[in-house]
């Protein structure tokens, strides 16, 4: 079983820690049902930081090739996971939406959090966010009727 640490939001940012390491698809609990192969191992890799203004951030760097179901011929399809980026951690919805409206940067997203933060959630989310809604080959067949 995969450890999930669950961590205070500020102090994992403003101690700058990481938590980082290799594990099976299958250990979580989200990605089990999403993935074929749920031996697939990512890779990964959350570090808290602060922003120039000494406001919280998580870098969240996960990548792994895994399998899915192709939507069309119901075969196992690759799909490649490398992601980087980098989340604004914001005590509120209220405080998110401002802080969303003055990021000019595509890249960053704004996460809400309570006082306890889900280390493996976020992983979770990152990967399910980057592997297409609808995977399939770029060439197969519908299978035989
Ligand atoms: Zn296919």
């Amino acid at each position: 079983m995969l450890e999930r640490p669950v961590v205070s939001p500020a102090n994992f940012a403003n101690t700058a820690q990481c938590w980082d390491g290799n594990a099976m698809v299958g250990d979580f609990e989200r990605l089990a049902q999403a993935f074929v192969d749920s031996a697939a191992i990512l890779a990964f890799r959350i570090c808290g930081q602060q922003d120039g203004r000494g406001r919280p951030q998580l870098r969240c760097r996960v990548s792994g090739s895994l399998l899915m179901e192709c939507q069309r011929c119901l075969q196992p399809v690759e799909v490649t996971v490398d992601s980087d980026r980098v989340l604004y951690l914001a005590g509120s919805e209220a405080e998110a939406d401002r802080r969303e409206a003055t990021l000019a940067d595509a890249g960053i997203e704004v996460m809400v959090v309570d006082r306890a933060l889900d280390l493996a959630g976020v992983i979770e989310d990152e990967v399910l966010l980057s592997v297409p809604l609808v995977p399939r080959h770029p060439h197969c067949e519908l299978p035989p009727a």
